[in-house]
């Protein structure tokens, strides 16, 4: 059993929670109350490994744009979240990802992954789907859109984290 932590970050009301709680107990949950910080523990399969994985949903750090050090030394793979329908919260991703620069002793290159939300709001995208494939390049990471009410790409997601996290 391979034991993994991964921490999901991005502003408020991107969809970190109902994300995490989409995949942990596949129940979509319109109104999670928004400060609360909590870790998840899901074990499942993976290319025949058991993988013991950890979630922390953070909390707060939303309103800094930043990464705590705590958040930093409990990651070993970086999930950053915006929603399609919120520009704000797609620029805001930079900034998560320099203060874990920061935290990282300027180490760039940190296992990481830049997920769009809210896809099945296609009615109200602002950010497309090229923009967020851009920002991938830039960030050097794997970039995947998602739904957390539509259940799409959501079991991928931590997948594709998985696999970061074990180096495969
Ligand atoms: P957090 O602050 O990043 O944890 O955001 P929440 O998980 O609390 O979600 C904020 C709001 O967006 C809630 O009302 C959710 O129901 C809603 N939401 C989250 N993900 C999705 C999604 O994929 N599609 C839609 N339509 N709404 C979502
Ligand atoms: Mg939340």
């Amino acid at each position: 059993e391979l034991q993994l932590r991964i921490g999901l970050f991005g502003a408020g009301g991107v969809g970190k929670s109902t994300i995490t709680i989409r995949f942990i107990q596949n129940i979509f949950i319109g109104d999670y109350d928004p400060t609360i910080e909590e870790e998840y523990r899901k074990i499942f399969d993976l290319n025949d490994k058991k993988i013991s994985l950890n979630t922390l949903d953070t909390a707060r750090g939303e309103e800094y744009y930043q990464i705590s050090w705590r958040w930093a030394r409990y990651s070993q793979v970086f999930v950053y979240v915006y929603s399609i329908t919120d520009r704000d919260s797609f620029e805001r991703i930079i900034d998560f990802h320099k203060s874990a620069t920061k935290c990282l002793d300027g180490n760039e290159n940190y296992r990481k992954i830049l997920i769009g939300n809210k896809n099945d709001l296609f009615t109200k995208r602002v950010v497309k789907t090229k923009e967020g494939k851009e920002l991938a390049n830039k960030l050097n990471c794997k970039f995947i859109e998602t739904s957390a009410k539509n259940v799409e790409n959501i079991n991928q997601l931590f997948y594709e984290a998985s696999i970061l996290g074990i180096g495969e």
